[in-house]
């Protein structure tokens, strides 16, 4: 190992590994020990984001109410995904916690603003992937990180559903302030599946429900890297709850093998 703040070079001696350092970089530190399943960096899961803006026109009595009528609204509202009735994990933020610029020109306006933020599951495909090649290195030596990835006919028919609904939405909620658009590819901050979980090991995964990376008994990987599936919801707690069981394996492991001498 290498720290990057001294230089220093040290080796560490270890009965188990695991290597949870997102999902873009596990699957570089793997590809640089040598680690190389077939289906390492494939189906990078990113979900498409969609969002608008809008003006909430307030009825008349709250508008006028004594009190600022921004003092109504709290933080961020959840609209939940369901299966085939409403395919999008949907937040309605309040301007101030909301990360996605929405404003219109600067005026005085009593109005709240709100954010509507839809994420929509991907169309997981092997060729969405981040990709190395030997003696292609980043500034820290690692293998430089390139990526692949596209929208299929399916996630763009899916856009546009959402373009329309959110449309719908902010002209119900009041005035548009920002008109609903895709995100650059990555705004999500929800990737995914570069180190994906499967159930054999068959070229289409990288470990198995445990996180054992497939041919290792003592390698685990961990984090959003796992997630198989295309999902909408934030997918942390996704993450974690699969990293409990990956903790248990590691423990069984660490009971049955001898240290290392
Ligand atoms: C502003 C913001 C808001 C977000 N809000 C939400 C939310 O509300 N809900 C949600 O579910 N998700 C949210 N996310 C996304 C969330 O951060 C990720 O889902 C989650 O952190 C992914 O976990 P991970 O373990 O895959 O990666 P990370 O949490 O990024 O952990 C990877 C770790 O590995 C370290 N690392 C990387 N490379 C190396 C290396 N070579 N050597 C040693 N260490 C290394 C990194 O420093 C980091 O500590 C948000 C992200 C941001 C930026």
């Amino acid at each position: 190992m290498v720290d990057t703040r001294t230089g220093e070079v040290f080796t560490v001696i270890a009965r188990a590994v695991a290597v949870a350092a997102d999902a873009l970089h596990t699957p570089q530190l793997l590809w640089a020990s040598g680690i190389r399943p077939p289906a390492l960096g494939r189906y990078l899961n990113d979900q498409p984001q969609v969002v608008v803006g809008a003006r909430i026109d307030l009825p008349a009595h709250r508008a006028t109410a004594a009190t600022d009528p921004r003092d109504a609204l709290t933080g961020v509202s959840w609209v939940p995904f369901a299966d085939g009735v409403h395919p999008f994990h949907g937040q309605v933020m309040q301007l101030d916690a909301s990360p996605i610029a929405i404003h219109a020109a600067d005026r005085p306006d009593p109005r709240p603003m709100v954010g509507l933020g839809w994420f929509l599951p991907k169309d997981v495909q092997p060729d969405d992937r981040v990709w190395f090649s030997d003696g292609d290195l980043d500034e820290h030596g690692l293998p430089a990180i390139h990526i692949d990835y596209r929208l299929t006919g399916d996630d763009r028919a899916l856009v546009r559903r959402a373009v329309e609904e959110l449309q719908d939405l902010a002209a119900d909620l009041g005035e548009q302030t920002r008109t609903p658009d895709l995100l650059a590819a990555g705004s999500s901050l929800h990737y995914q599946g570069t180190v994906r979980m499967g159930a054999a090991d068959d070229g289409t995964s990288v470990c198995d429900d445990h996180g054992r990376v497939w041919g290792w008994q003592n390698l685990f990987v961990g984090g959003n890297g796992v997630i198989p599936t295309a999902t909408a919801c934030n997918p942390t707690l996704t993450a974690v709850a699969l990293v409990v069981r990956s903790v248990d394996a590691i423990t069984a492991t660490l009971e049955t093998r001898t240290p290392p001498s």
